[in-house]
């Protein structure tokens, strides 16, 4: 840390305003300080230990002066506190950024330190916008997956260049320039989940690691260092390709995606049957014929559509069979009647969610 005697001390590039009245000094990863001057009412009207620690002028180390302001040595990890003071300073605009899949990572160390200064407000604020980009309702999940079907097709016609420019993006393409990039990424959402209590994101963050392949490593398709594989990751992401970051799992979460992973794939059945079943379809006009239409569907769905992928994603199966099977050639009872069929697994897949990846859904003490 003492490389060359006293560690390097540099101001913030943009959190060192002139007419702030104390200077907060922090150490950074590499052992250099990093100091942040700002408007101590920021502090003392956001944190309860804050204003406590300040409201002591000459206690511990307030008596140091940089730049003509009061210093406030903290042990916090200068980049963490960076990320705060930006959030005190720029709540607004800061909540407002959705579906980053960078957003977990970024707010573990702000939420770590806003527990630790007693921040309650600031980490409601950031655990709602977690929780916010994460569907609630099979209804918010299926608006979602629209979402990203919309944008795959977009990209799909655009030019890569085309993609993360300021034009694109206001005409409806999310930022970034792949799909991955723009959508929440489930793993360290579920480790931000389980260390701050927020169970609401596990049961669409469990089915969407669920859905991702364990060998597409989030960082993995991101580093160049190997040429070959990173063009094979390249492709990958420009095919709207999904990762997760699967080293942030703990090993209790893993066990719960493996165990999710594999009661997925049991749906099958009931969507064939769902598609199959006579059961309660007494009015059908044509049974030979509708027969015929139902085994059609179910072939094709099988070698050809959705039912034939592994691991099986049986809210995008139904959701595929229900823009389907108007196509087919079925009777109107049959048709209506596979309709709420589907919908009624669909809900019931759903609902199953934290039961098949075995979630506790109660939240932690650590929420409130
Ligand atoms: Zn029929």
């Amino acid at each position: 840390m003492d490389r060359t005697g006293s560690p390097i001390l540099e101001r913030h590039p943009s959190l060192y305003y002139p007419d702030g009245d104390i200077v907060l000094c922090a150490p950074r990863a590499n052992g250099d300080v990093l100091a942040f001057r700002i408007d101590r009412v920021y502090l003392t009207r956001s944190s309860p230990v804050f204003r406590e620690l300040l409201s002591l002028p000459s206690a511990g180390n307030m008596t140091e002066a940089f730049d003509g302001a009061p210093v406030l040595r903290l042990s916090d990890d200068a980049a963490e506190l960076a990320n705060l003071l930006e959030l005190l300073y720029n709540t607004v605009t800061v909540s407002l950024q959705r579906l980053d899949p960078s957003s977990p990572l970024r707010a573990m160390g702000v939420l770590r330190l806003a527990t630790k200064y007693a921040m309650d407000p600031l980490r409601k604020i950031i655990m709602h916008c977690i929780q916010a980009d994460w569907p609630q309702t099979l209804q918010e999940w299926d608006y979602l997956q629209s979402s990203i079907a919309h944008a795959r097709e977009l990209k799909h016609v655009a030019a890569p260049t085309m993609l993360i420019d300021q034009g694109a993006e206001s005409a409806g393409v999310p930022r970034g320039a792949y799909i991955d990039d723009s959508y929440p990424e489930p793993a360290s959402a579920i480790r931000l989940a389980g260390e701050f209590g927020l169970p609401g994101v596990l049961p669409a963050a469990f089915y969407q690691l669920a859905i991702t392949d364990p060998s597409a490593d989030w960082d993995e398709y991101r580093d160049g260092s190997d040429a070959g594989a990173a063009w094979e990751h390249q492709c990958a992401l420009a095919n709207g390709g999904r990762t997760a970051r699967w080293g942030m799992l703990e090993r209790g979460d893993l066990m719960r995606f493996l165990r999710g992973r594999t009661k997925l794939d049991e749906w099958l059945s009931d969507v064939e049957d769902a598609l199959t079943s006579f059961l309660g379809t007494a009015e059908c006009v044509d049974a030979f014929h509708c027969e015929r239409e139902r085994g059609n569907c179910r072939r094709q769905f099988l070698l050809e559509g959705p039912g034939r992928t592994r691991p099986f994603d049986p809210l995008y199966a139904t959701r595929h069979l229900l823009n389907v099977i108007p196509h087919y050639q079925l009777c109107g009872a049959c048709a209506r009647h596979i309709r709420s069929e589907l919908l009624r697994v669909r809900q019931e897949i759903w609902d199953e969610i934290p039961t098949m990846f075995n979630l506790s859904m109660a939240s932690s003490s650590s929420t409130s």
